[in-house]
């Protein structure tokens, strides 16, 4: 698996994408994510078996062919993966955890989510919604 750090994108530093916009940019970056099933020493109960994984690159969720995920431990897991492509916090919990446990409590399953690459958008690409005019003088 490839270091977050070593795929950064051309943009400059993590912080500074993060303002593009304060200079007319209408660039923003995601990570794309990778969630692989991690075996704990208590039997998993669902469907997914250590090895298993799902990558996330924008809005899209991507499967290996042929494997599948049980349908209640991806609920679980789809709050956490939007704020996990954005840009945190090195102090924030969201930066440091990766490890996310199944939502059946009777389940040993555990998800890891990897931050795998940074990726840049563009406003217009993603929606509709006019971007607020920002001042010149800034
Ligand atoms: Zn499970």
């Amino acid at each position: 698996m490839t270091h977050p750090e070593s795929q950064r994108d051309t943009h400059g530093d993590t912080h500074g994408d993060l303002h593009g916009d304060l200079h007319g940019d209408d660039r923003f970056t995601l990570y794309d994510l990778r969630v692989d099933v991690i075996a704990t020493d208590r039997p998993m109960v669902c469907n997914h078996r250590a090895g298993d994984y799902f990558e996330l690159s924008g809005e899209m969720l991507r499967f290996p062919d042929g494997q599948g995920f049980p349908l209640y431990s991806l609920a679980g897991l789809l709050p956490i993966l939007p704020a996990k492509q954005r840009e945190t916090h090195p102090a924030d919990w969201m930066t440091t955890d990766t490890d996310i446990a199944c939502v059946d409590p009777h389940c040993g399953g555990r998800f890891r989510i990897t931050r795998t690459a940074r990726r840049t958008f563009r406003h217009g690409d993603v929606t509709v919604v006019p971007m607020p005019s920002i001042p010149s003088d800034r």
